[in-house]
């Protein structure tokens, strides 16, 4: 048996969770209806106990007994009507059945009482018995243990009251037994069936909503995964520029729609001048710091349309839509402007940080991002060869390698 089903294992005699936790959490799921529902039978009975008084009167007419009898009615309905109260106002039924067990005492006692009083009309009272340990059972809810003290008391003190003051027979008061046992048994099948199955469906709304549970937990754990997966994959992990891929994803998008709408596109090739003499001068930890200040800096120069992305070890790249080579000209001059002013760390005083950046338009229809990277690049390259720390167009002469 799994520790589930453990959990939410109903007792075969009492109709309880054998689990005293689950058992408190399914008693205090039930509590405001267990009040409401208590409250409304409690005043049905003392209302039905009470219109007996009228049965009564014609049975005895104005006689002691009838006077002691509508004592004892009002006395029953009274302290009922009572408890009906207490019980809705402060009846917790997880932690105070015995206040819901109180008014079926005194009813029984008020049923019992009746025999002494009206001996002759006993087989009225067995059949009034019969109902009232039946609504006992059937109309006080989940209180079995309670409900089936109460019916016991019932039923015995009313076949000793009926031997003791209506005389009845041997033969009489074993038939009498019998047919109290009997009610007590169906009552008491049919309030274990009802409360076990009560419990059943608890248990089995309760099990769904643990495993709803577990799946969002496992939904939101799997999304999370997925982030992380998306990021590793679309974001450079130094950084935090897009990754190769991811840009020339964007790039190429924002290219399509460039020749579409018939704008001018540019792309920007960034090389860090002399990088691996930093790295062997200042290590390589200095060597990533310079190139996440570099990637800052170029970031908050661009406007937010632009992309852009690590290229490479010490190479970036980006993507200038609606920008004609002029503009883009202005845009890398800043861009190398300021990597060259870029705040330095003390250790590194004696270094003249500087990038070379080349430029590439798409000037024709049939032209595609990597072609125009190549482009971008034989001019990053004439940069280089000309002494670095300089912006350079990509001429016609260049297109063709
Ligand atoms: P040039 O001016 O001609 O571009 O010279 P350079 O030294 O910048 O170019 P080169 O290609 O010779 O060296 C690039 C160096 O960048 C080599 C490599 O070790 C280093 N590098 C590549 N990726 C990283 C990185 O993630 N972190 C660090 N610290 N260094 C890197
Ligand atoms: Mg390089
Ligand atoms: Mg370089």
């Amino acid at each position: 048996m799994s520790s589930i089903e453990k959990q939410y294992q109903v007792h075969w005699l009492t109709g309880q969770l054998s689990d005293a936790s689950r058992e408190t959490m399914y008693r205090r799921s039930i509590e405001a209806r267990v009040r409401f529902e208590s409250l409304l039978s409690l005043v049905l009975a003392a209302l039905i106990f009470g219109m007996f008084a009228i049965s009564d009167f014609y049975l005895l007419g104005l006689t002691r007994e009838y006077y002691l009898l509508i004592t004892m009615r009002i006395v029953v309905v009274s302290l009922c009507l009572l408890l009906a109260f207490i019980i809705a106002r402060w009846g917790g039924y997880s932690h105070k059945a015995w206040l819901h067990a109180m008014p079926l005492w005194i009813f029984a006692t008020g049923i019992i009482l009746i025999v002494p009083l009206r001996p002759e009309s006993l087989s009225t009272q067995v059949t009034a018995v019969v109902v009232a340990i039946m609504a006992f059972y059937l109309l006080i809810p989940n209180l079995l243990t309670v409900v089936t003290f109460a019916s016991f008391y019932l039923s015995t003190g009313f076949l000793v009251s009926a031997v003791l003051f209506a005389e009845i027979a041997p033969v009489e008061t074993l038939r009498l037994a019998l047919l109290l046992v009997m009610t007590n048994v169906v009552g008491f099948c049919t309030l274990l069936r009802l409360e076990g199955l009560q419990r059943k469906q608890f248990s089995l709304l309760h099990e769904e909503r643990d495993r709803n549970h577990q799946l969002l937990k496992e939904i939101a754990h799997r999304k999370s995964l997925e982030e992380q997966l998306r990021m590793v994959a679309e974001r450079d992990a130094l950084t935090g520029l897009n990754s190769r891929s991811h840009f020339m994803k964007r790039a190429e998008a924002l290219l399509q729609s460039s020749r579409l709408e018939k704008a001018p596109f540019c792309l920007l090739m960034i090389d860090v001048d002399h990088f691996k003499s930093i790295n062997d001068t200042w290590g390589h930890s200095h060597g990533d710091w310079v190139l996440t200040e570099i990637s800052e800096v170029c970031t908050l120069s661009l406007r937010p349309k632009d992309v852009i992305g690590r290229f490479g070890g010490e190479e970036f790249v980006v993507a200038l839509p609606d920008t004609g080579l002029g503009d883009a000209l202005i845009v890398a001059e800043r861009l190398r402007t300021k990597v060259s002013e870029l705040p330095i760390k003390e250790e590194m005083s004696e270094l003249c940080l500087s990038v070379t950046i080349g430029i590439a338009i798409a000037h024709s229809e049939d032209v595609d991002l990597k072609a125009l990277i190549m482009r971008a690049d034989q001019a990053l390259y004439v940069g280089k060869r000309d002494g670095r720390n300089r912006v350079v167009m990509c001429r016609k002469g260049m297109d063709d390698g």
